[in-house]
């Protein structure tokens, strides 16, 4: 028969597991981040804004497509994170889950593990306290909604009560309407998104490779809180008709997120456009846009922030950054200066 002291012991022994199991699921979260500091962030008009109310924009990177084969994931590590945070003072990371059904690896094809490779990211950018936006990258989204809705609903489960996440529910739509395929198929992936999670943004692409924002901006989707448009743009191949697009859909009131821009061709290769770069970062600037850059890679191509053979560990050295990555890295250090300054 088990006297007191063995009854008491077991009974101590059993909470202590409880305790060590719910130790063990948590996660080991900064208290003193951006995102400790910010909170989840909110549309307010034009505006996007932190807990405080107050303005926010924010600069970071963009990862590149998820799938093994394109070979950019082999960048999806901890450290990568970690040292764009510290050495680039990066804010916010975007994870392109490669969803295109033309992408025969992809989520679509092989869904355990490109699943593996975002969560990573996304699990170390809550613990360093940044931002973080899952990216259903694709340019034929309409194509696979219940795939993007059962997505996203496993998301917002598993990611809905942080505020650092962010749903951006469609990369690129091509040339198809926003009228009758983008705007319907957000609404159906927001409808899904938002019966499991009430309030974390969501960002919605335009179609045109997300350059028509002011065609949204004509028809904007109503009855959901927290809604934010696409604007992607390429320095070298994206001028003042860019431009006027972006400040007729602000002038219409729509909230945009450019949520992947490059300093080179809009095919993510060729020479940088200097006085372009300088241009739109003057305009992100003015309206006080957040943007991550494309992308975080070492392939042989304009757009990568590497040179091949780069450590997919971090700890770049000035060497291994491509001409692109060191100017990007020079935006996003100094961009908590540049765009408060008057
Ligand atoms: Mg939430």
């Amino acid at each position: 028969m088990l006297n007191k002291f063995a009854i008491f012991s077991i009974v101590l022994l059993f909470f202590l597991q409880l305790y060590s199991c719910a130790v063990k699921t948590q996660k080991n979260i900064k208290t003193d981040s951006l995102v400790a500091k910010h909170g989840l962030l909110r549309v307010d008009g034009i505006r996007i804004v932190d807990k405080k109310n107050q303005q926010i924009s924010l600069a970071g990177n963009s990862f590149f497509w998820s799938n093994p084969y394109w070979r950019g994931v082999k960048f999806f590590t901890k450290d990568a994170v970690k040292w764009l945070h510290k050495d680039w003072h990066t804010q916010i990371i975007r994870v392109p889950l490669a969803a295109d059904p033309r992408v025969k690896d992809g989520y679509l094809y092989e869904p355990d593990v490109n699943l593996k490779a975002v969560e990573r990211l996304v699990d170390t950018a809550i613990e360093e306290g940044i931002y973080v936006i899952i990216d259903w990258h694709s340019q034929h989204a309409e194509q696979n909604e219940a795939q993007a809705i059962e997505f996203f609903e496993k998301m917002a489960r598993k990611y809905g009560k942080y505020p650092n996440v962010m749903y951006e529910i469609y990369n690129e739509p091509l040339k198809v309407s926003w009228d009758t395929v983008v705007k319907p198929y957000a609404e159906h992936v927001i409808s899904a998104i938002r019966k499991i999670d009430p309030d974390n943004m969501i960002i919605v692409g335009t179609p045109n490779w997300s350059q028509d924002v002011d065609v949204a901006s004509e028809n904007p989707i109503t009855g959901y809180n927290n809604i934010a448009y696409t604007l992607h743009f390429y320095a070298a191949s994206h001028f003042e008709w860019l431009h006027n697009k972006m400040e007729k859909a602000i002038k219409n009131g729509l909230p945009l997120f450019v949520t992947e821009w490059g300093t080179v061709k809009a095919n993510g290769d060729g020479q940088m456009h200097l006085e372009s770069v300088k241009k739109w970062m003057q305009l992100l600037k003015k309206y006080k846009l957040s943007h991550c850059n494309w992308s975080v890679n070492d392939k042989t191509e304009g757009a990568s922030i590497l040179k091949p053979g780069a450590s997919v560990h971090g700890g770049w050295s000035e060497d291994d950054l491509s001409p692109s990555g060191k100017l990007v890295r020079e935006y996003i250090r100094n961009w908590q200066t540049f765009v408060n300054e008057k």
